[in-house]
């Protein structure tokens, strides 16, 4: 276990907030994250991945844990399919670059999401019409207050939209360790149905995609429309899109022309934020050191020195004008840390 004293946050999260943490340790290991539990006996430290879905408000005097755990291990192989766990520590692209070298499909859709292995459960990642669900066997985890491993299957998970159990009921009470996906060997479940990508497939003249063509797409695709958090703070989306109900949705069509929108279940669905957000006159605004990128309304992003706490008032601020216009609580996707 490394243990470090009064450091700078600032490299540590992608909206490259600086805060200070008096105590900031990292775990190599499964075996030093029980130690560390039954050494300090501590309920609900700070669990830190890549720092890329976080804003800390505030100087935080709590134990950070950030978990390094490294290693990718094919566990079981049949002639279909492979079975691969992966620690909590590896960066989640550099695991899905390794998928598509060695012809595992599964992740393609997920190419070039921020952030560890460790961090994908937690809020079932997803993009371009894949989610981390998808190809989740289990997690390794362990409690904050017992130091005990459990290992969680897929339904224990309770996975939805940018959501799970550990998002939810156990919030901040299991540190995951490690990661195990089912992941195929033939017959990829080729998916380009989101429209950009789709496109982007038609127009390279691209009839029978691989999953190596859908990665490259994707990585286009978001390279071209998503901030770099190395050179400009952001932790992507700030708000979930909202889920509603379809009389609702048939209320805000009678105030509002051309209102996009998805349909989750017979009598859901879902809006984007951004365009929520977007029609309350927030695209590529300034506020301070704060503001929104100017191609996403949904992107929050540090233009200089924001302080966390400025961000977090900015947020709060869009939250309410949504709420007042379109009478919508949007749901931040962003884990806001107090201190
Ligand atoms: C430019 C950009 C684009 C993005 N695009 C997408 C996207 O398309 N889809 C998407 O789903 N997300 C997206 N995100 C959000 C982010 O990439 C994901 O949420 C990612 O999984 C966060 O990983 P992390 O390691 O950085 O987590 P962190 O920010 O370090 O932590 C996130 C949360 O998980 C907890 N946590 C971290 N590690 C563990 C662990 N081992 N055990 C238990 N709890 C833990 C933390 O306490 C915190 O609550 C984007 C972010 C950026 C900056």
């Amino acid at each position: 276990m490394q243990k470090k004293n009064k450091i700078s946050l600032k490299n540590y999260n992608s909206f490259g907030v600086d805060v200070i943490s008096s105590n900031f340790n990292i775990a190599n290991s499964e075996q030093e994250i029980i130690d560390f539990i039954k050494k300090n006996n501590i309920d609900e430290p700070i669990i830190l991945g890549g720092g890329t879905n976080i804003l800390f408000k505030n100087n935080i005097d709590r134990n950070i844990l950030k978990i390094q755990i490294k290693g990718i291990e094919l566990i079981n192989e049949t002639e279909d399919y492979v079975i691969v766990s992966v620690g909590a520590g590896e960066v989640w692209n550099d695991f899905v670059n390794w998928t598509i070298n060695n012809d595992y499909g599964g992740l393609e859709n997920l190419t070039l999401i921020p952030g560890n292995v460790g961090s994908a459960p937690i809020q079932n990642i997803g993009a371009y019409g894949a989610e981390l669900k998808d190809t989740f066997e289990n997690c390794r985890a362990i409690s904050v207050e017992t130091g005990l491993l459990r290992i969680f299957n897929n339904t224990e998970c309770k996975f939805s939209y940018r959501s799970s159990i550990f998002k939810e009921k156990l919030r901040n009470k299991y540190i995951i360790s490690n990661v195990t996906f089912k992941l195929s060997k033939k017959n990829h479940q080729i998916n380009f149905s989101y429209k950009p990508l789709e496109e982007i497939i038609k127009n390279n003249h691209i009839f029978n995609p691989t999953i190596k063509d859908i990665s490259e797409s994707v990585n286009k695709i978001r390279s071209s429309k998503l901030p770099d958090p190395k050179l400009i703070g952001n932790c992507g989306s700030f708000f979930k899109n909202p889920i509603i109900d379809k009389i609702d949705y048939k209320k805000l069509c009678e105030k509002e022309k051309n209102v996009p929108f998805y349909k989750t279940s017979e009598n859901k669905i879902k809006i984007p934020a951004a365009w929520l957000i977007e029609k309350c006159g927030y695209k590529g605004i300034r506020d301070g050191n704060t503001g929104t990128h100017d191609k996403h309304a949904l992107i929050i992003v540090n233009y200089g020195n924001a302080s966390g706490y400025e961000i977090f008032e900015f947020s709060q601020k869009i939250k309410n004008d949504v709420l007042r216009k379109f009478n919508i609580l949007l749901e931040e996707e962003v884990n806001i840390i107090d201190k």
